[in-house]
Parts: C-alpha cells; structure tokens; sequence
C-alpha cells in the first residue's frame, strides 16, 4: 500500500520499525536511513528476524544538509517521509519533502541548536507550500505531543460540547536501577526540562521558574507521584483548535534522585549548550588540539545511553488527560482517558523500553493512517487536526490500549 523512509536509528525509530513490519499489508517497503549506516543494518536486521518482514533497505544521510536528503528522496520515492531523528532537523527534513514531493511526519517540534526553545511558528510557515504542493505534514505524532492531542480531540469529538479544562499527565514510574538516566535522547531531555514552565489560563500564556509548581498527582496502578507543571509543545496548537480552553498544562513526574542529579549537573555547568574551549588529546596520541565542545552534548556521551535501559527497566507509564468541560448533555463533565505502558513488556516486543515504545507506536500508525487515505489533508497539521476515531481504534490494537474514567475526581 505504501513506501516508508523513516530518518534515524535511535529508541524511537527502532519501535516504530518493528511496528511497520508488523503491519506489512501497509508498509509495503520500507528503508532506514540515518547518520551512522552501521546502526540502520543492525536494526532492519533485528526488525527482520524478529517480524519475518523481508527487504528493509537502509541509507547513509546526513539530514541537516537538504541537498543529501533531496538526492537520497529522489532515488527512493517514498509516498511518506517519517521524521524520527532530531528536533534540529525537523526544517532541512520538510524542506527536502516540498522539493521532492513526499508527505511528512514528525513526532517533536523543531528546536535551533543554539537556543533551548521550541514553538510550532518555524513548521507552521510552510502551511501555505505543503498546501500548494498538495502535500500532506503530520506534526508531533508521538505520544506527547500525539496521543494527548488525540485524545483530547477524541473528548471533544464524542463528549464535550466545550473543554475548558484541560491538563495533561505524563508519568514514569519506572525503575532502570540507574543512577540517573535519560529516557530519551539525553540532550533534548535536558533542554526540555531545563527551560522555564509555561501554561495557558484565560486567553494568556503564563511563565513560571523551571520545576517551581509541582503537586502529587494520582495514577492509575501506580498511586501518588510529584509531578511538575513544564511547557510542552502540545498546548500550544490545542489552545488554538480548542479556543473554549480556560486553562491548559502540561505535568510531568520527576522522583528526587533525577532532580538532585539535574540540580547538580546545572551548578557545574553540564546543561550549557554554548560551545566552550577545551585542550583535547588527540584520538592517535600525537599531542593535543584546543578544540570546541557543547558540555551538554559531551554529558550526552557519558550518560546512559536510552536504548541500553531495556533490559532492567521495571513498572510502567501513564499518560493521559485530564479534562474537564461542558458535556454533550449541557452538563459539566470530568474525563480522564490514559494508558498505561509496561517497560518489560515493550522490552520483550522491541528491545525499546516503555518510553520509546509510546512514541514509536504512534508514529507508526500516524504514518498508517496516511498511507490508508484516512489522514490526507494537504498542509501542515496537528494531529488534533484529523479524525480522532481511526488513530485511537489503532491504538487498542498497536498496543497502546487505553481507559476512561468518567466523572471522576480529576484532583486538579
Ligand atoms: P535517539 O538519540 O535515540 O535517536 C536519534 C537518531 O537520529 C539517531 O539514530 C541519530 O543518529 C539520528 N540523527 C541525529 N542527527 C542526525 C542527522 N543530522 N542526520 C541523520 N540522522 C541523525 O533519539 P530518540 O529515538 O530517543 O528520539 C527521536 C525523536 O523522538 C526525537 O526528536 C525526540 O525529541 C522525539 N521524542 C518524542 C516524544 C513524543 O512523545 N512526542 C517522546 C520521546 C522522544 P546517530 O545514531 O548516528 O547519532
């Protein structure tokens, strides 16, 4: 039915391609291509012997530089171009795409490498050519942004005549018996959490200290948890879609351990994302060369890597939303519809743990829903933007099931 070309070879590209050769009646042909050859071979081989889906191909690309990826499009011709490598190369991917003709998908908002901050506003400007174009742009289809955007076009779609209410609750409570670990790329987690808090509450947006509001908040299977109130990138195009929004925020659980560990690494100097100099040996022992690093990418490369958290990972995830509105009825409502994600489990399916695996299911079937014509509308979208009802049928069946607690104490 369709030709995939998924960029990167990391957590998240690694479940999203085991998940695309599940489903080989859609993803007719697929390729992997990302910076390093060597990690695409071993993951189309891993995702081979463990799917029996035969034929992956894979390629070498740097996917800051547009000319590369505009040949490397050109010879492969996929219907649809699934962005799973980093935020900074969300503008040089969409602009290869509107050059050679393909539809795309991402699952995070673009980031400059030099200025921790995210908006939609650089991926929004290329509306008017992706529409020109005819083509299709799927933004942020992972699990937050993605899932949490659909599920609260799935509210507004089936139970709110008006959401006025709305937070979104993403919990880990999973142990890597490690003493501090990202659990996705360790550079961007750090920017993310890093920068100051912001939310929506009538009609403005709202700027708080990094990590300065936290509450315990209640998950299902899990209990209480501290969660603290972060920006993150989903908010701002719902308060857009869904203007009857009062008050929207984003929650996140960080246990004592990691925020001790952050604290620390932020005094020292380890988060800086501006280069410093450095006298540096050289790789053949021939002397030292003065030499520029980023400290944050070089804690990067001493840090755990997220791929190798699998195997130990225990307990789960629960993300989901919590909303509160005008029902169908006239009446107000509470909704809360979540899922709750095994590590073990994820683990044993792809070799990903629990927070690769939320984000790689979903870009799967975003990129399903393309292929199958059930999300065709050329632009650049939100997720929120499409029907709701295929994409959470798909998640019940992907994986990723998901509950409802109506009229239930949201405690927020
Ligand atoms: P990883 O660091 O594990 O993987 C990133 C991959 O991108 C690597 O294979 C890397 O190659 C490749 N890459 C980096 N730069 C380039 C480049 N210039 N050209 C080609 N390939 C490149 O990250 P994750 O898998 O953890 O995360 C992937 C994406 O998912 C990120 O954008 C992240 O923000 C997003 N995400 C979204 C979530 C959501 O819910 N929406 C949640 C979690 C993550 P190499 O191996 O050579 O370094």
């Amino acid at each position: 039915m369709g030709k995939v070309l998924m960029i990167g070879a990391g957590g998240v590209a690694t479940v999203a391609a085991h998940k695309m050769a599940q489903n080989p009646q859609v993803f007719t042909e697929i390729m992997i291509a990302s910076r390093t050859k060597a990690k695409c071979d071993r993951l189309a081989a891993a995702v081979e012997k463990a799917t029996g889906y035969k034929g992956i191909q894979t390629a070498q690309v740097d996917a800051d530089n547009v000319s590369e990826l505009v040949t490397l499009f050109n010879a492969y011709k996929p219907d649809m171009v699934v962005n799973l490598a980093l935020p900074y190369q969300d503008l040089t991917i969409m602009e290869a795409c509107l050059l050679t003709g393909c539809n795309y998908l991402d699952t995070a908002n673009y980031e400059p490498k030099d200025e921790a901050h995210f908006e939609y506003s650089w991926q929004w400007a290329y509306r008017e050519r992706f529409e020109k174009a005819g083509l299709t742009a799927i933004l942020g289809c992972g699990f937050d942004p993605g899932v949490t955007s659909i599920y609260t076009a799935y509210a507004a779609k089936h139970h709110f005549n008006e959401i006025q209410y709305l937070d979104i609750v993403d919990c880990n409570a999973g142990d890597h018996h490690k003493a501090f670990a990202t659990n996705f790329n360790p550079e961007i987690n750090i920017r993310e959490i890093t920068q100051k808090g912001l939310y929506w509450e009538n009609g403005q947006w709202v700027e708080t200290e990094p990590l300065e509001i936290h509450k315990d908040l209640t998950y299902p299977e899990i209990g209480p948890r501290d969660s603290y109130l972060l920006h993150h990138e989903e908010i701002e195009s719902l308060v857009i879609n869904y203007p009857t929004i009062k008050r929207a925020r984003f929650w996140m659980t960080f246990g004592q351990q990691y925020l001790k560990h952050l604290e620390v690494i932020q005094n020292i100097g380890m988060s800086r994302i501006d280069e410093i100099e450095y006298e540096a040996p050289l790789a053949d022992g021939t002397g030292t060369a003065r030499v520029k690093i980023v400290p944050l990418q070089f804690l990067k490369a001493v840090l755990p890597n997220p791929q190798d958290l699998g195997e130990n990972y225990e307990g789960q995830t629960s993300i989901g939303c919590r909303i509160r509105g005008i029902g169908k009825d006239g009446k107000e409502h509470t909704y809360y519809v979540y899922n709750n994600c095994s590590h073990r489990a994820a683990y044993e399916e792809t070799g990903m743990q629990g927070v690769s695996y939320t984000t790689g299911v979903p870009a799967m079937i975003g990129a399903m829903m393309f292929l199958t014509g059930q999300w065709v509308k050329p632009g650049v979208h939100n997720v929120e933007e499409f029907d709701p009802d295929p994409f959470m049928e798909q998640l019940n069946t992907q994986g990723l099931p998901w509950h409802e607690i109506h009229d239930g104490d949201l405690e927020l």
